[in-house]
């Protein structure tokens, strides 16, 4: 069964999208927990950090620079978080590896 996020890779979907090139998606969070909270998805179903293996690595590369380079178009490189939910007891609920985008909010983050 297609993930939530190849559903709006593949438009079946509705997003507010921020980025995409062949590799990866980047989207609006529609629970915002900051003025600017995106998530970064791989064009490809990995289910969890943990499932990452060697061959994913060009995807990973992939998120790396669009987020440095999406942080720079928004000003963001003096302070952006980034927070992977790694399993359902650190509360990930969709099982699509994604990274969370956090910004412009003070940082008394409670973890
Ligand atoms: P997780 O809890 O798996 O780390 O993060 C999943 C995130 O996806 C949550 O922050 C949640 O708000 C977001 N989310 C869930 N459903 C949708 C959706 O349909 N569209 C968008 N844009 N975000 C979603």
């Amino acid at each position: 069964m297609k993930t939530l996020f190849s559903k709006i890779i593949d438009r079946e979907l509705n997003a507010n999208i921020i980025y995409e090139d062949e590799s990866v998606i980047v989207i609006k969070d529609i629970h915002p927990k900051a003025p600017i909270h995106w998530l970064i998805i791989p064009k490809i179903p990995i289910p969890t950090f943990q499932d990452l293996q060697k061959e994913h690595f060009g995807y990973l590369l992939a998120m790396t620079e669009v987020i440095q380079k999406l942080a720079k178009e928004h000003s963001l490189e003096k302070g952006y978080r980034l927070v992977v939910n790694n399993g359902p007891d650190a509360g990930q609920s969709v099982f699509h590896l994604h990274i969370h985008l956090l910004a412009q909010r003070a940082h008394n983050h409670d973890f």
